[in-house]
């Protein structure tokens, strides 16, 4: 609890035993009302300040203008008891929500423990803790078993296994040792570790990660505008429906000649007050989304925004890259085919050309061709997007790619007729081969795509820029129902928009991709989801959701947890808005006084909140 927690459990106890006492104190008139200011006082004097400041700042209408119109009028009509009690549960429903909201957001950021607090550097021979902004790029910081990762950095020495499930949510031990990359977040859990680091802290996954996770709450969802929208229209209606209710049936009743009970309805009007507060759904909407974006990042989901959650709930299309979301990205050479040179060398002018590119093809030629790799002979790289590479490598040209680019540089191939990605090779506009490389498929692709049609995906496509043979393999493999092979990034976007068109309105098309090459369609997308994203900072920024390891399966639980989150938000406003409702009807007939007025808030509220906690819960989805 916090100091300001405590104080308001203070007044609520010496406010609770101030009316005990008065209940034997058998003060009447005057100096009963007086003795009764004392504890309403106490409880509630916060409240009436703060409905005063609300209309000098001419912003009447809310939680507290109707809690001291209320309880004050409820005084001048001399139940002092009624008035101080209402106050009193009302002080204890805040309270109440406080403590809830302060409990949900500490949870989330205990899931979300990943940030450090120092960094080791070695100085003179010691250890020195350092606040890991202040250490720069390319310095050596040590990490020691239980330690986390500070900043992002190449091992220079040691080897350990990480736990990275505070980033994945998974608990697979990651092994790494001197030259392999690691990530800031994840733990050390056996040995030391000696990393140059490769960012600045700000830079590091870990600062964009919590970056992301902060600001997600800023990205409304449309039900969150619309509780908004609709409180700043209801607050006031109720007010004037009050009124209404305080004035007209007695001058009706004066117009009929009969007695015009103006106590009575000046009271229900009161009731009616006091019912109305909008406090469980102001409260509990976007705390529910806020649950929700935090249990999913305990499960390795970030999402950027309540409005993407409520998106992917809606989720009816998935279309998929396929190298390195459908496929593990990590090709092997099968076999070098059709070469004048030798097989070494074709693999080392391969390799050289594409010693600048990030791609999944051009890493997997660099192991192939297993040695450590020169740069300076390398110049002029030029990449081409969905085709390939062309380099000056020891001054002789070299191209590097699949047909598309064979093609336009003019370059007659060979062919082939193996299954597989293929790579051509041209050196100074001469053909010198072919490497066949080829990709496995993800285990739990094929699982995924069945999964995603059990929750309510009715349509699912596989792009790529790779060949139609070795796309209609995978696709034939993974089960989905469409293919478009052959294509450049832009044909992808391209591609996506004509499926945009064709979806049904309030039907949302996710696109999942690696963020190598495809950041364009990750934005146009309605959802566009980035996978295997750690450490991949240009997918992490273009993606509306970021799944933090490469299984195909976090994106059909990133769907049932947002769908969750969305079947909690609606049952919180149907059953908000209909407690309302009914109470607000029978404190007009008069039917509800405002005891039951104030259970009935403060019940709603309590029950909303512990419903919104629920989508924090996610591990079993
Ligand atoms: P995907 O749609 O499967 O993710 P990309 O759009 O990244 O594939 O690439 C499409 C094709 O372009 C690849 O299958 C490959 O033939 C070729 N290609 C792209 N980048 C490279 C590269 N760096 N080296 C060789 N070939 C490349
Ligand atoms: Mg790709």
């Amino acid at each position: 609890m916090s100091k300001k927690q405590k104080k308001m459990l203070a007044r609520i106890i010496a406010a609770v035993v101030l009316l005990l006492v008065l209940r034997w104190v058998p003060a009447q008139g005057a100096l009963g009302a007086a003795l009764y200011m004392i504890p309403y006082a106490v409880i509630g004097w916060d409240i009436l300040l703060k409905a005063g400041k609300g209309i000098l700042n001419r912003q009447v209408f809310d939680e507290n203008f109707l809690m001291a119109v209320a309880t004050v009028g409820a005084i001048a009509l001399g139940d002092y008891q009624e008035g101080t009690a209402v106050m009193l549960f009302y002080q204890i429903g805040e309270l109440f929500q406080s403590y809830a909201v302060g409990r949900s957001r500490r949870s989330i950021s205990a899931l979300m423990d990943i940030r450090p607090d120092y960094a080791n550097i070695e100085q003179d021979g010691a250890l020195t803790r350092v606040d890991p902004d202040e250490v720069e790029v390319g310095s050596i910081i040590v990490v020691q078993p239980g330690e986390k990762v500070p900043i992002d950095g190449v091992v220079v020495e040691g080897s350990a296994s990480l736990n990275t499930s505070a980033l994945t949510g998974e608990s697979l031990p990651r092994e790494v040792s001197a030259g392999g990359e690691v990530i800031s977040g994840c733990i050390d859990m056996s040995g030391v570790l000696r990393i140059r680091t490769s960012r600045a802290f700000g830079e590091s996954t870990v600062s964009k990660i919590l970056d992301l996770v902060e600001n997600s709450s800023s990205k409304k969802s449309r039900s969150e505008n619309f509780i908004s929208r609709f409180a700043r229209v209801y607050t006031p209606a109720v007010c004037f429906g009050a009124l209404a209710l305080a004035v007209l049936p007695p001058l009706a009743m004066l117009l009929m000649g009969r007695a015009p009970m103006w106590g009575e309805w000046v009271y229900r009007a009161l009731t009616f007050l006091v019912i109305s507060c909008p406090c469980a759904l102001v409260i509990s909407i976007p705390l529910s989304f806020f649950a929700g974006i935090g249990g999913a990042s305990s499960a390795g989901v970030l999402v950027k925004g309540s409005n993407y959650l409520e998106a992917l709930a809606q989720a009816k299309t998935v279309v998929f890259d396929k190298t390195g979301t459908l496929t593990c990205g990590s090709f092997e050479v099968v076999g070098v085919h059709h070469n004048e040179l030798e097989q070494e060398k074709v693999l080392e002018y391969a390799a050289l050309a594409e010693s600048y590119s990030s791609h999944p093809i051009s890493r997997s030629l660099r192991a192939a061709h297993g040695r450590e790799i020169d740069a300076s002979r390398v110049s002029d790289v030029r990449e081409v997007s969905g085709g390939g590479v062309t380099a000056t490598v020891d001054g002789v040209h070299i191209a590097v790619g699949n047909d598309k680019l064979m093609r336009e540089l003019g370059v007659s191939f060979i062919p082939c007729s193996q299954p597989g990605t293929i790579v051509h090779v041209a050196i100074d506009g001469a053909y010198a081969g072919h490497i066949l490389i080829s990709d496995v498929v993800k285990p739990t692709s094929r699982e995924a795509v069945e999964q995603l049609r059990k929750n309510g995906v009715t349509k699912t496509v596989m792009l790529t820029g790779d060949a139609r043979s070795a796309a209609e393999h995978v696709a034939a493999q993974v089960g989905v129902d469409e293919v478009r092979a052959e294509l450049l990034p832009d044909d992808k976007v391209a591609q996506v928009e004509a499926l945009l068109v064709q979806k049904k309105p309030g039907e949302k098309l996710v696109f999942v991709g690696d963020g190598i090459n495809d950041a364009p369609v990750l934005s146009r997308a309605d959802i566009g989801v980035a996978m295997g994203a750690l450490g991949s900072d240009a997918a992490i920024e273009a993606a509306d959701v970021v799944l933090m390891d490469d299984d195909p399966l976090k994106l059909v639980k990133a769907i049932r947890i947002a769908r969750k989150c969305m079947r909690i938000v609606y049952e919180n406003i149907v059953f908000a808005i209909g407690v309302k409702l009914v109470c607000l009807l029978l404190g007009a007939l008069g039917l509800a006084n405002m005891w039951a007025a104030i259970f009935a808030d403060v019940g709603v509220m309590v029950i909303a909140v512990l419903n919104a906690i629920r989508a924090l819960m996610v591990k079993k989805l």
